[in-house]
């Protein structure tokens, strides 16, 4: 019988392990099994899989233990994890076993089953008494997105065909939710169950309370790292059993077990968030329409700045377009001031001749005390936390670098710190420069510590609130910042990207993006697309409550107020910016025109991972499956030194995404050899449809 267990590949084992069982088991049976000395946990597999081939003469070991109190996985289920292995080189175990609730693995049969009785037993208590929920009127376009859903989920019916996956595209405000809500409607009254994912965790309890308010007779559970391990198993194994109807997660629920799968719904499907960064790199965005694909359920995709990569799946008619064009019980999305900062008078010099930047330009201060003075809100942006990126001495020209990185440490000026963003490196701010000993060190540009500081100074009288990794530090910190500002206690709000997702603060008629210019020079290709999604996505905080909406404005402060983006961010025009973006990737040749995939490799030495990579590459070119494939030279990514590590990259680019895959798995067993004449080589990773290259 064979059993997948929890090994990467260059372990030398074979993707599939035999052992010796009394009677057969099911293929998606949960087994401990005796691994050299070790017992450890394992899912029996389908035998046509990957057929290992046992020497002849090697005795088989007996499986050491069967969970069976609970119903297998099933065949859908293990499509499912057997393709994202394949597709992201990943061992099958491996990443079978790393999606299954890591309580899961530790249980024996009794332990289990005694679990499972109280939870169910939890479940036959007295039912919620519920009220029958308001449903709100739709708007004619939310009605014609869902009839054409229904009829997009109905084509593929009895056909034995995969449905189209479909994309909501709708700016922040235009009832997606109400959509998504109906149509998981239809499909909970035919009996079947939905999955909901959601970029962040910090998402989920708004969606959650939604969802929950309008289904209150049926059972919701939710999926993400932030559960503990006993309330993960328990909400895993309701999706398992069919008894949760609405499964609601961040990326690891793609890999939910839902037996009576019905729709697929995947919020903000253009978030960067939806792509696991470490282990199996897996797009959760695109394994949903994968599932959607092979389980034959409909997938539904919402975006107000949909990925490039889905709105080309759009324009080659792969999915559906449903457009929500207007702002449901709010006005008009606001107008855009552009503030042109080359010509603001050149700021004054500071202490040591340095120029103290200008925080805010005058016309923006004036707009934002204007709001004060009416009791309306304003929300400020700057993609930078700490109080200043980097200390610098104006004697010598010595900054705060990071001795493990090669990044600037953040000067926190709250507890008077340098920190490394990367590594974590901590230290006393030195009292002089450490290379000079001049006394005179200062800050050098602005993170939104100091941003709070200033406005504090420049409107005295306003309440200044910041929310940012630092200050909100776990879930409970950040829901009682937000409610604060949803309380009205807050006048004027500076925050990171974190603040401009899903929040709905009524109050605010400016919002204000501080210094977004940066992101136009990134080395990342996908940088504008970020930021115009930012950008979008922060103005349509603005002016949500329909009265205020006519005076609500979009401030942008740049040096390059001519920019292409920032013109279509004027008309809110999200099909203008990705027709120029597509164009500019064709030209380039990159996704969605070309697939790529990155291998990394990390050392104490640069030189040491340039050599492994150099070998790597030598080792592709000899296969024939190299053809229509390019190999790029190993070059230091964006953050070349991290923690002490140097780390190089080589990006494997090709117009087929077949051939890129076809090469990728005839090339992996080679690396896994390689490894062994590379000593030096600390970790490596190959990922698949990288963000950043
Ligand atoms: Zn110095
Ligand atoms: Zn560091």
């Amino acid at each position: 019988m064979a059993v997948v267990v929890d090994a990467p590949r260059h372990v030398g084992l074979q993707a599939l392990l035999d052992y010796q069982v009394q009677q057969a088991l099911a293929p998606g049976t949960l087994v401990t099994v005796p691994l050299g000395r070790r017992v450890v946990p394992g899912l029996v597999w389908d035998r046509a899989a990957d057929a290992s081939d046992l020497p002849p003469g090697v005795e088989l070991r007996p499986v050491s233990a069967v969970l069976d109190a609970i119903p297998v996985l099933d065949a859908r289920w293990r499509a499912l994890v057997q393709f994202a292995a394949g597709y992201y080189q990943r061992s099958l175990g491996e990443l079978a076993l790393s999606v299954l609730p890591p309580e899961l693995r530790k249980l024996d049969n009794t332990q289990l089953a005694r679990r499972l009785k109280r939870w169910l037993k939890e479940l036959q208590g007295p039912a919620a008494c519920s009220p029958e929920p308001a449903t709100p009127q739709l708007s004619s376009e939310q009605q014609q997105a869902l009839a054409a859903l229904a009829a997009l989920a109905a084509s593929g019916e009895g056909k034995g065909q995969g449905k189209h996956p479909a994309l909501l595209h709708g700016v922040t405000g235009s009832g997606k939710t109400e959509v998504y809500l109906h149509a998981a409607q239809d499909v909970l009254q035919r009996g079947l169950q939905v999955l909901v994912l959601v970029p962040e965790i910090n998402l989920t309890p708004q969606l959650e309370a939604r969802f929950a308010a309008r289904f209150p007779d049926r059972r919701l559970v939710s999926l993400h790292s932030g559960l503990t391990a006993a309330q993960r198993l328990r909400n895993w194994l309701l999706a398992h059993l069919g008894h949760a109807d609405l499964v609601l997660g961040t990326r690891l629920a793609v890999f939910a077990s839902m037996p009576r799968l019905g729709l697929i719904v995947v919020d903000e499907e253009h978030d960067p968030s939806f792509k696991q960064q470490e282990g199996a790199r897996y797009s959760a965005r695109d394994l949903a329409v994968w599932r959607g694909h092979h389980e034959q359920v409909q997938v539904l995709l919402g975006s107000a700045t949909p990925s490039l990569e889905t709105w080309q799946h759009v324009l080659s008619g792969r999915y559906a377009l449903l457009t929500l064009r207007e702002r449901i019980g709010a006005g008009e999305m606001p107008r855009l001031r552009m503030v042109d900062m080359t010509r603001l008078a050149p700021p004054a010099p500071g202490p040591g001749g340095v120029q103290t930047q200008q925080v805010l330009a005058p016309p923006l201060l004036a707009a934002i005390e204007q709001r004060l003075q009416r009791g309306e809100q304003s929300l400020l942006l700057l993609n930078r936390r700490g109080y200043a990126p980097v200390l610098h001495c104006s004697a010598c020209g010595w900054k705060s670098g990071c001795a493990h990185c090669s990044a600037w440490r953040v000067f926190h000026k709250s507890d008077r710190t340098l920190r490394c963003h990367h590594c974590g490196f901590c230290e006393r701010v030195p009292r002089a420069c450490p290379d000079c000993g001049n006394l005179d060190i200062a800050p050098l540009g602005r993170g939104t510590e100091k941003l709070q500081e200033q406005l504090k100074e420049l409107l005295p009288q306003a309440r200044v609130a910041r929310i940012d990794a630092d200050s909100a530090r776990g879930i409970e910190a950040l829901q009682q910042q937000l409610q604060a500002v949803h309380a009205g206690e807050v006048d004027v709000l500076v925050g990171t990207q974190m603040v401009a997702k899903g929040h709905d603060f009524r109050q605010v008629t400016l919002v204000a993006a501080v210094n977004p210019d940066t992101a136009l020079f990134s080395s990342d290709f996908r940088a504008p697309e970020r930021l115009f999604a930012l950008l979008m996505q922060a103005a349509g905080r603005a002016g949500r409550d329909a009265q205020l909406a006519q005076r609500s404005e979009m401030w942008v402060q740049s040096w390059n107020p001519g920019h292409a983006l920032y013109a279509a961010l004027q008309g809110h025009d999200y099909t203008r910016f990705a027709a120029a973006q597509l164009q500019e990737r064709q030209a380039a040749g990159l996704p969605p025109f070309a697939a790529l995939a990155l291998l990394r490799a990390d050392a104490r030495t640069a030189q040491a991972a340039a050599d492994f990579l150099l070998d790597a590459s030598d080792a592709a070119l000899a296969l024939s499956s190299v053809q229509s494939v390019t190999l790029y030279p190993p070059v230091p990514p964006h953050l070349a030194k991290l923690a002490d590590v140097e780390r190089m990259q080589m990006l494997i680019e090709s117009r087929s995404r077949t051939a890129l895959q076809r090469l990728l798995s005839e090339w992996l067993p080679q690396l896994h050899s390689l490894r062994g004449r590379h000593k030096a080589v600390l970790r490596w990773a190959v990922d698949v449809d990288p963000l950043a290259i």
